[in-house]
């Protein structure tokens, strides 16, 4: 989503509980549209330091929590421990290996289906759903499947 997109959903949730959309959250939404898609509350913070000396973490961590109230961003736990967020976009699931660290984006109709069927039969509206998935990559399972020596061996997963 754009920016200016997002500053209008924003502000727009904000008002409805009659606050303001602070030049300091505007600064923070600003960064994060720039940022990495998958960031922590940390990086945020350096990233904003860099440019607004002034914004403490703690504005930075209550943003990305407002974000994540009003539907704006979400948080996961990434295979390398931290959490990190990301802005909406499309539905996409996340596939992530516990060996590097590697973060696979991947959108699949049927997850889709098999999420409103579910959704019919409860009489649930999902407003987010990812699947997050920990394992292990195409480049990792391979390099396990070689010993020291470059010959192939069984994968212990
Ligand atoms: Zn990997
Ligand atoms: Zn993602």
């Amino acid at each position: 989503m754009q920016l200016s997109k997002l500053e209008a959903a924003l502000n727009n949730y904000l008002n409805n509980g009659e606050r303001k959309l602070t030049h300091q959250r505007r600064a923070i939404l600003a960064v994060f549209v720039n940022a990495d898609a998958h960031v922590t509350v940390e990086d945020l913070y350096i990233m904003t330091q860099q440019q607004y000396p002034n914004i403490g973490i703690a504005t930075v961590y209550r943003t990305v929590k407002l974000l994540c109230e009003c539907g704006l961003a979400s948080g996961f736990k990434h295979s390398d421990g931290a959490f990190r967020y990301e802005l909406e976009k499309e539905h996409h699931n996340h596939l992530m290996c516990i060996k590097c660290g590697r973060l696979i984006e991947d959108t699949d109709a049927e997850v889709e289906v098999l999420q409103n069927k579910l959704a019919r039969k409860n009489k649930f509206k999902i407003l987010h759903t990812r699947i997050e998935a920990y394992g292990i990559c195409h480049t990792c399972l391979k390099s396990d499947h070689k010993d020291s020596r470059g010959r192939f061996r069984r994968v212990s997963i």
